[in-house]
C-alpha cells in the first residue's frame, strides 16, 4: 500500500525560499498573487507550469480550445489521456495534481470585447500565450486602461519576443507594434514551430511574472527582448511610447468588430462560434437530446464532442459556444451550429 505523504508548502518551496532575493516574504507574495495566462498553448501552459511551480496562490486560466495532437509537441501540460479535452480542463487537472494548495480558475472561453474586462479584472498581471494580435490588442488595452501589467509574448518558428507593458510607466503593444493584421502574419501551421522556441519564451514570461510580484530584479519594462535561437542571438532594445498611441490614451472601442461571433482558430479549418445568447442547458441534457442524432466521442465536465456529417467533428461547450473541425467557410460554420441548436429545440436566434 502506498502512503501519501502530506503536502507540505514549505518543504515544496524550500529550494526557492532559501534565495535571498526571494526568502519567505517573496513566497508569500507569490501565494498572495493572482495571475491570468491568456491562452494554453505553446507559450501559456508553460507559463502556467512555472507559475503554478513557483507558487502563485490563483491562476486563472482561459482558453477556448481543446486538446489536438499536433499539440503535443510543445504543450506540456497535456498528455494523450488529454486528446478532445478542453485544455482548461486539463491544465487545472495537471496542476492541481503538481500543487494542490493554488485556486485555479478555468475559464473555457474565447476572449472576446464582452468578457474581457472580466476576464483581467482583479489580476496582478496578465500572460500573453495567445497565438494572434488582434486579441492581444484587445488584452493590451485593457490591461493599460487597467495599468495591470502586460507580460507579452510570442514565438514562432525558431525565434521569439517578450517585454513587460505596464502604462503608463512603460510603453505599451500598440507603442511598439500598432495595427498588425494576422491575416499577413506566419501561423504555427504555415511557418512551424519548435517546442523548445515556445518552452523558452514561456519560460521567460513566467520569469518576468515571478519577478514583477515577488519584486526581484529588473523586469523587461520598457525593453522589446528580441531572441532567435538559429545562433542564440539574445538582445534587447529600449522602447519608446508613440505619443498617439490610441490604447495609451484609453480608447477600446475602435478595437471591436462585427466578427465577434464567429472566429477562426489560427491556422486551422475550425470556427469558433458564440451563441447570441446563452442556450440555458446543462451538459447533461444537452448530451440527452443529441445523442440520437450524433455519434458522441466525449463528454467532460465543460464540454461534449460528438461526430457532425462528413468528418465534422463539433466540440460543444456549455452557453452553447462550439468548435466546429473541418469546415471551409462561414455558410457552412453557421448551417450546421443552426442545425445542432434546432435539434436542441431551443430558441436563441431573434
Ligand atoms: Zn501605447
Amino acid at each position: 500500500m502506498i502512503t501519501q505523504l502530506p503536502f507540505d508548502p514549505d518543504e515544496f518551496y524550500s529550494r526557492q525560499m532559501v534565495l535571498p532575493e526571494l526568502g519567505r516574504r517573496g513566497q508569500d507574495k507569490l501565494r498572495r498573487s493572482k495571475v491570468a495566462i491568456v491562452g494554453l498553448g505553446g507559450l501559456g501552459s508553460v507559463s502556467a507550469l512555472y507559475l503554478a511551480l513557483a507558487g502563485v496562490g490563483y491562476l486563472r486560466l482561459v482558453d477556448q480550445d481543446t486538446v489536438e495532437l499536433n499539440n503535443l509537441h510543445r504543450q506540456v501540460l497535456y498528455s494523450l489521456d488529454n486528446l478532445r479535452y478542453p485544455k482548461v480542463e486539463a491544465a487545472t487537472q495537471r496542476i492541481h495534481q503538481i500543487n494542490p494548495n493554488l485556486k485555479v480558475e478555468p475559464i473555457p472561453e474565447n476572449v472576446r470585447e464582452n468578457n474581457v474586462e472580466e476576464i483581467v479584472k482583479g489580476m496582478d498581471c496578465v500572460v500573453d500565450g495567445l497565438d494572434n494580435m488582434g486579441t492581444r490588442y484587445l488584452i493590451n488595452r485593457t490591461c493599460a486602461k487597467h495599468q495591470i501589467p502586460y507580460v507579452f509574448g510570442a514565438a514562432i518558428g525558431i525565434e521569439g519576443n517578450l517585454s513587460v507593458f505596464a502604462p503608463p510607466e512603460t510603453p505599451c503593444l500598440e507603442c511598439i507594434l500598432p495595427g498588425l493584421d494576422d491575416s499577413q502574419l506566419p501561423t504555427c501551421q504555415t511557418r512551424g514551430v519548435l517546442g523548445t522556441t515556445t518552452g523558452i519564451i514561456g519560460t521567460m514570461q513566467a520569469m518576468e511574472s515571478v519577478k514583477l510580484l515577488a519584486g526581484i530584479g529588473e523586469t523587461l519594462k520598457g525593453k522589446l527582448m528580441v531572441c532567435d535561437f538559429r545562433d542564440m542571438y539574445f538582445t534587447k532594445i529600449n522602447i519608446f511610447e508613440r505619443p498617439d498611441c490610441p490604447a495609451c490614451q484609453g480608447k477600446i472601442a475602435e478595437l471591436i468588430t462585427d466578427k465577434e461571433r464567429l472566429v477562426w482558430l489560427c491556422g486551422r479549418k475550425t470556427a469558433n462560434v458564440n451563441p447570441p445568447k446563452p442556450i440555458g442547458m446543462e451538459l447533461e441534457e444537452i448530451h440527452n437530446k443529441l445523442k440520437s442524432h450524433f455519434k458522441m466521442l466525449m463528454k467532460s465536465s465543460l464540454v461534449i464532442v460528438f461526430e457532425y456529417d462528413g468528418g465534422v467533428e463539433v466540440s460543444l461547450f456549455k452557453p452553447g459556444r462550439m468548435l466546429i473541425k473541418n469546415v471551409e467557410d462561414e455558410e457552412e460554420a453557421l448551417k450546421i451550429y443552426k442545425d445542432i441548436i434546432s435539434k436542441l429545440g431551443v430558441e436563441i436566434f431573434s
